[in-house]
């Protein structure tokens, strides 16, 4: 599938002279004497910026082979995939629904207003029930009143077809980059975008998991590779989500962080919950002498429509 905005826009970038690969200075830098670059995935597409647009790809184009028009996923109520998937649903003209995961609310959050804004129909659904992904009791009530007539797409957009989607990724920026040796970093939730990258030409990369005790990362990484067929180039290291509390949680320490990193790069807004946590970790670790590569790309997963989650005396940017 080619996507027309994503070619136009890249265009657009050469055009007015803006590298979608640009220098990112951190503030313990200078003690190490190593580089910074990121890539701004997050500038990509003006409607489904970051990485989930690329896991989405290929199942969008089952879909289409399966000739199907209405297409479901799962979700929390301030997810990126849901954001994504249904600006993609919009934009090819299918119906997008939602199971949402926990209980009724009383108030829809402002990533939720906007999928209902584009079209997308709600079905809300109890944690127990959630946690069984497309065994869950709701997705069979769901199939049988539209006649099996829904294509499913897994919570996050994991699965073969999100790896795969991740691996044409990793390969395109590859060869957009200036230095073939760069190491990889990357923010992880389910792995599936780690696992595109690490069957990529990208030979090194560290792993940073939004998740509190994620000990088998790289393992979880590897598997995905292997599930979807492919075999590992890189060498993988990984890190947890041990300093801000865990998933979904914003701590005092990486905001402050984030505004001193705001004052050296006054363009490049990060989002609260993958990308911040993994340049917080890699900025702690410089500053400890522990940083070992030279040339480093951070990958922009996206993600900034999460601040929206946030109260007022939390914004950044
Ligand atoms: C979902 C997400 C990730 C993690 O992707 P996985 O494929 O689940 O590991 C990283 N960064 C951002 C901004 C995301 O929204």
């Amino acid at each position: 599938m080619h996507d027309f905005r994503y070619e136009a826009f890249k265009i657009d970038l050469l055009r007015n002279n803006r590298m979608i690969i640009e220098p990112l200075f951190l503030p313990a830098q200078h003690t190490s004497g190593c580089q910074f670059y990121i890539y701004r995935g997050d500038l990509e597409c003006s409607i489904a910026p970051g990485n989930k647009r690329h896991k989405l790809k290929y199942h969008l184009q089952q879909a289409s082979k399966k000739n199907k028009s209405i297409l479901a996923t799962f979700g929390g109520p301030h997810s990126n995939h849901i954001s994504a998937f249904v600006a993609q649903c919009k934009h090819q003209g299918l119906t997008p629904l939602i199971v949402v995961r926990g209980e009724t609310w009383a108030e829809l959050t402002p990533t939720l207003r906007q999928a209902v804004a584009l079209g997308a129909l709600l079905f809300p659904c109890e944690r127990v029930d959630y946690k069984l992904g497309l065994g869950a009791k709701i997705k069979k009530t769901i199939d049988e009143y539209y006649d099996h007539q829904v294509y499913w797409i897994p919570e996050g957009g994991a699965g073969a077809e999100g790896v795969l989607g991740c691996l044409d990724w990793a390969n395109e920026i590859y060869s957009l980059s200036h230095d073939k040796s760069f190491h990889l970093c990357i923010a992880s939730g389910t792995g599936t975008t780690a696992a595109g990258f690490a069957a990529s030409h990208f030979k090194g990369m560290t792993v940073f998991s939004a998740l509190k005790g994620a000990s088998t990362l790289t393992q979880d990484v590897e598997r995905q590779c292997q599930d979807a067929g492919l075999t590992i180039n890189a060498t993988i290291e990984g890190f947890d989500e041990s300093l801000h509390g865990g998933f979904g949680k914003v701590s005092a320490e990486q905001l402050s962080f984030l505004k001193d990193l705001k004052k050296l790069n006054p363009n490049i807004p990060l989002d609260p919950l993958y990308t911040s946590k993994m340049v917080y970790k890699v900025n702690q670790l410089c500053r400890w002498g522990k940083w070992q590569h030279d040339q480093t790309l951070f990958i922009h997963t996206g993600g900034l429509q999460g601040w929206q989650g946030l109260p007022s005396d939390k914004q950044v940017y």
